[in-house]
């Protein structure tokens, strides 16, 4: 025993004495602008954490060492030196699904805080309505963003850029310049995104997603999708639909649920159809968020033949009763009018119960005499915790906040820190190499992204600091816009773009373009 620890002394001083003989590894650099010493490195792959000193110039990581960073003081300058000793060191967080304005918020301190590096806009079919989209993102990146940005392009938006808007069936010459837009647009974005729960990607017909789904295979970008239809029994209808776009490009489920499914079996079958399409080829993953409850427009619990203003004013007058059974069976299967919690002015923290109950109006008529499909937003708590968790657990499936700076659910401020939180550290449900992974490299190769979502040399400084235990992720569905807590420090791009709970002055995010 004696002799063995004798050896290891001797090998540890053999060690320490080599590094200090590497001193000139690092030749080309005379300023190092961070030295974060002794962290558990996470690196974001799924390998196990190890102990390790990280060194970032400019944008970059230039150094991992498992053995202790040294150098020459005469020769190279330490700009700034962290200790994260006791702490986690991983790459940062990428959201596959987020939304808000970056004019009106540039800081987006809701994502810093909860860990997230980089985010994504132009979801759920919708981007702005710009032709080039390039001029918008050329503002933001002017502006300047908290943590950096990835840009898909809408399909509801490039149907309203072509003037077919809500046509079911496109002309030849307006599927042609939806392609050409889509095709020039895909150059600088990494990808296109679907809503096919909303108008006016709703009238698309498989022709139409076909043909965008092969101009999106040749430029190698991804297609997500918020699927036609999320209900337990149209689930499968829905992947098949996305599936046959799979033929040609890779492609993404969004925010992956199953409303009013319930149970870990219900999960596993929708897991094998993934699974087998994957077999097949088919290149799909997904992501999910770790709440139970939606968040949209109440537009969702209204029928297809009434989703905009002048079809709703039209069925009002001539298929009242029509609609007015519809709402009554929808929101019923939608575990009633309790499960509907607002979001918006006038009705914000108030149920459609409540609502109901202070009005004294059956919950339908306010429905269609108040508040119509675009005049309100909600949280629906119509998900099963088992089937999501399962869901969620699956090494295919990423995480995502589907949330922002100014909605009125926790996902917003809560995602990335529950993830930490609940998932790893109270339940036990994800080791910590692999819940990181997901929010890492997982999120970075479905969007292309090769140059973030792990920690190497050469790639980007994306880098967060933090205490597992003291993760805490606080915002709820009373409190929704409660920062969480526990990410010491955020570095987007080599920076410090989150610091003991607050912002930089400086806007540190870039707007990322595909490589
Ligand atoms: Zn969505």
């Amino acid at each position: 025993m004696r002799s063995i620890l004798i050896i290891q002394t001797i090998i540890l001083f053999t060690l320490g004495s080599c590094s200090k003989e590497r001193i000139p590894f690092l030749p080309q650099f005379s300023e190092i602008d961070y030295l974060i010493k002794n962290g558990t490195i996470v690196d974001g792959t799924g390998r196990p954490s190890y102990l390790a000193d990280i060194v970032v110039v400019g944008d970059q990581i230039v150094y991992i060492g498992e053995e202790d960073f040294s150098y020459d003081d005469s020769k190279v300058r330490i700009k700034n030196n962290i200790d994260a000793k006791g702490k986690i060191v991983s790459p940062g967080f990428i959201d596959l699904h987020s939304h808000g304005d970056p004019l009106k918020y540039p800081h987006m301190q809701n994502f810093l805080a909860m860990g997230v590096t980089t985010m994504t806009l132009g979801m759920d079919g919708s981007s702005p309505e710009i032709n080039p989209l390039s001029l918008w993102m050329e503002e933001i990146d002017k502006q300047g963003i908290g943590p950096n940005l990835a840009m898909l392009i809408g399909h509801g938006s490039l149907r309203n850029l072509s003037g077919i808007g809500v046509k079911k069936n496109p002309t030849k010459e307006e599927l042609e310049k939806m392609l050409s837009i889509l095709d020039e647009s895909l150059k600088y974005t990494f990808g296109l995104s679907t809503g096919l729960e909303y108008s006016p990607g709703l009238n698309a017909e498989s022709h139409e997603l076909r043909s965008l789904a092969k101009v999106v295979g040749e430029n190698n970008r991804l297609i997500m999708s918020h699927m036609r239809n999320e209900d337990d029994d149209h689930i499968e209808d829905s992947i098949a639909e996305l599936l046959e776009q799979g033929e040609y490009a890779r492609v993404h489920i969004s925010h992956l649920k199953s409303v009013y499914g319930k149970g870990i079996d219900r999960a596993e079958e929708i897991l094998n159809i993934l699974n087998s399409a994957r077999d097949s080829g088919i290149d799909v993953t997904a992501e999910i968020y770790p709440y139970n409850a939606s968040y949209t427009g109440i537009g969702i619990v209204f029928p297809i033949w009434s989703k905009t203003q002048e079809e709703f004013n039209k069925v009002k007058l001539s298929k009242r009763e029509e609609l007015e059974s519809y709402l009554v069976n929808r929101i019923n299967q939608r575990n009633g009018p309790e499960s509907t919690l607002f979001g918006t002015a006038p009705y914000t923290g108030k149920t459609l119960a409540d609502l109901s109950h202070e009005k004294e109006m059956n919950f339908e008529d306010i429905l269609i005499d108040e508040i119509g499909p675009n005049g309100a937003s909600g949280a629906y708590f119509v998900m099963n915790e088992e089937l999501q968790d399962r869901l969620l657990l699956d090494p295919n499936i990423g995480i995502c906040s589907d949330g922002s700076i100014s909605g009125y659910h926790p996902r917003g401020h809560g995602t990335f820190a529950k993830i930490i939180e609940k998932y790893v550290v109270n339940e036990g449900m994800l080791p910590l190499e692999e819940a990181i992974r997901k929010m890492t490299s997982f999120a970075a190769k479905v969007l292309g992204i090769d140059d973030r979502g792990i920690l190497r040399e050469g790639m980007k400084a994306d880098i967060i600091i933090f205490n597992p235990n003291k993760v805490r992720a606080r915002a709820s569905y009373t409190d929704p816009f409660l920062l969480a807590e526990g990410f010491d420090i955020v570095m987007v791009n080599g920076r410090k773009a989150w610091d003991n709970q607050k912002h930089s002055d400086q806007l540190w995010g870039k707007v990322l373009k595909p490589n």
